[in-house]
């Protein structure tokens, strides 16, 4: 099986499928992990937020492969913003990861009522230059925030990572990225189970047609749109599931037939307000 790559504005790629840990608790990361190099996933997405830095670094250092088979996102929280503490902050990351470097660091928050993201961005750039993160980009930043970046600053994020979903599409924010060359990261892309996408009968009905899950169906969705997907689970049957979405394909109509259940269901904080520090 091979997982397509997406190309960043800065010249990398990046594997469009992956393994969230959200939640992944930290002493059972390491073996979840472990379980899913396995199963063939390469890209990790964690944070510092998530407190399971040290799990992923130690699979992934732990396993027989080298590190250059690996893509690994960490983010930088937002009680950290501000260019010395982010400087700082990456650092405990690396340490937490006990790796030389990360392939992509985020901006998780914009947290606009601390006007610290610019800052916060401009760190990003140093450690960009300084070869420890390969990419740098931003997550949950509306079109506001991006073109003030834009405008101040001298690095484009190659991706924004969004809470994106059938029943929260964001086509303000996906139009604004794709006209700037930034490619978009769907987060809680099978809904974060707060609500029963996964049971809708437009997506019970075309799992059906395709004898997969609903979970697959939606994952397609998000894929054949050209959006990064990495679903979390814990669970070595929903790991071997989700990563199983590579041989078949959704229809236009049934492509349709997904984009119409959206719903503006926001399971997320509203990213105007969110200054959680
Ligand atoms: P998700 O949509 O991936 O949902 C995860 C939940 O869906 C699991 O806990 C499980 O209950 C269920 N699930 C997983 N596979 C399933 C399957 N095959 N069938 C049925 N149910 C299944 O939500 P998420 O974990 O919040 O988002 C994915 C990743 O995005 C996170 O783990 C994290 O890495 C990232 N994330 C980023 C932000 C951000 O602010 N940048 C916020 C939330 C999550």
């Amino acid at each position: 099986m091979s997982i397509p790559v997406i190309a960043l504005n800065d010249g990398t790629q990046i594997p469009q499928f992956g393994l969230g840990t959200y939640k992944t608790p930290a002493d059972e990361t390491e073996r979840i992990v472990t379980e899913a190099i396995a199963l063939g996933y390469r890209h990790i997405d964690t944070a510092a937020l998530y407190g399971n830095e040290a799990g992923v670094g130690a699979a992934i250092r732990h396993s027989a492969l080298p590190r250059e088979e690996f893509y690994v996102t960490t983010k930088v929280w937002i009680s950290d913003f501000g260019a010395a503490q982010t400087a700082a902050a990456f650092n405990r990351s690396l340490d937490q990861l006990g790796l030389e470097s990360v392939d992509l660091y985020l901006v998780h928050w914009p947290a606009p009522g601390l006007d610290l993201y610019v800052d916060t961005w401009r760190e990003l750039e140093r450690i960009r230059e300084s070869g420890r993160a390969t990419s740098i980009g931003v997550s949950n930043f509306m079109p506001e925030h991006l073109a003030r970046l834009a405008e101040e600053t001298d690095v484009t994020p190659v991706v924004n990572q969004i809470e994106l979903h059938p029943g929260l599409q964001q086509r303000n924010v996906v139009a604004y990225c794709r006209e700037h060359g930034i490619a978009i990261e769907s987060w809680g892309p099978l809904g974060q189970g707060k609500y029963p996408l996964l049971e809708l009968p437009e997506i019970v009905t075309i799992a059906d047609a395709h004898q997969k899950s609903p979970a697959q169906v939606v994952l397609r969705w998000h894929l054949q749109q050209g959006f990064i997907v990495f679903p979390k689970s814990t669970a070595a049957a929903r790991l071997a599931e989700n990563i199983d979405v590579f041989g078949f394909e959704l229809s236009d109509t049934e492509m349709q037939s997904i984009s119409s259940l959206e719903a503006d269901r926001r399971g997320g904080p509203n990213p105007y307000e969110f200054t959680a520090r």
